[in-house]
């Protein structure tokens, strides 16, 4: 059988379907990656979101703070793959995103139910008052921002810096969907980052069917995927979403 309609298949007999996706679902929206040879890293030193370096160098980090995350990110629409997983929620299929991602895509694409693992790039947090922030009602135009409130320079984008946990209650909700899923959907994620990766590998422990989709294979290919779909999210999706319109 082919393997969207046998992935399909699949998910129409679910109980529990969760998404778990990477920056590999964004890459259609022209979101790049962090990693690999056209990754956000190949360009940019990733200093500037370590914690540590943030903290002695608040004002440098924010000139690319700015420039990558909210000149550029902030103009990225969903594409065809977020829009399916929204849809597939919509229809009672999929019941929670577990994304890495810190874009947005998916809750502008309509997904409700959404675990941003890594936290978000769409709240600024400031770290001397806690107030939090929209970004989009942010103003960027004095630079290096300062807090609203309490006047501090002390802004900080809402997502995991490199040197950070991974927020609650994020982390244990993620498990705890691995836990209970019968059906996880890998999209865009290579399976690198931990303890990221950790999170397929616990619903497959606990007994779901893994389909992945993705471009090329990944540490989960031949380790816990079930159905591998070789595609981009987006046709992958394109593909996957005419099987529920029949
Ligand atoms: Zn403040």
């Amino acid at each position: 059988m082919d393997l969207i309609t046998k992935a399909a298949n699949v998910i129409k007999n679910s109980k529990r379907v969760c998404a778990f996706t990477g920056a590999g679902i964004s890459v259609e929206s022209g979101i790049p990656p962090f990693r690999g040879a056209n990754g956000l890293w190949a360009k940019y030193d990733p200093s500037f979101i370590d914690i540590s370096f943030f903290e002695e160098h608040y004002e440098r980090s924010w000139e690319k703070i700015k420039e990558v995350f909210y000149d550029f990110f902030g103009k990225a629409q969903p594409n065809h793959a977020h829009l399916g997983i929204a849809e597939l929620e919509k229809m009672g299929y999929i019941k929670t995103v577990v994304t890495q991602n810190i874009d947005n895509l998916h809750q502008l694409a309509g997904s409700k139910n959404v675990i941003e693992y890594h936290g978000t790039a769409s709240t600024l947090l400031c770290l001397s008052c806690g107030s939090k922030f929209k970004a989009e009602e942010f103003s960027f135009k004095n630079m290096p921002p300062k807090c609203p409130h309490c006047k501090n320079k002390s802004i900080k984008p809402d997502f995991v810096f490199y040197g950070e946990g991974i927020p609650e209650p994020a982390n244990s909700l993620a498990f705890k969907e691995a836990e209970l899923s019968d059906v996880f959907i890998v999209v865009g994620t290579t399976g690198e980052v931990m303890p990221a990766c950790y999170i397929p590998m616990m619903a497959k422990q606990r007994g779901a069917t893994i389909i992945e989709i993705n471009p090329s294979s990944s540490a989960f290919t031949n380790s816990i995927t079930d159905i591998y779909i070789k595609l981009p999210a987006g046709e992958a999706f394109d593909a996957l979403m005419k099987e529920f319109k029949n």
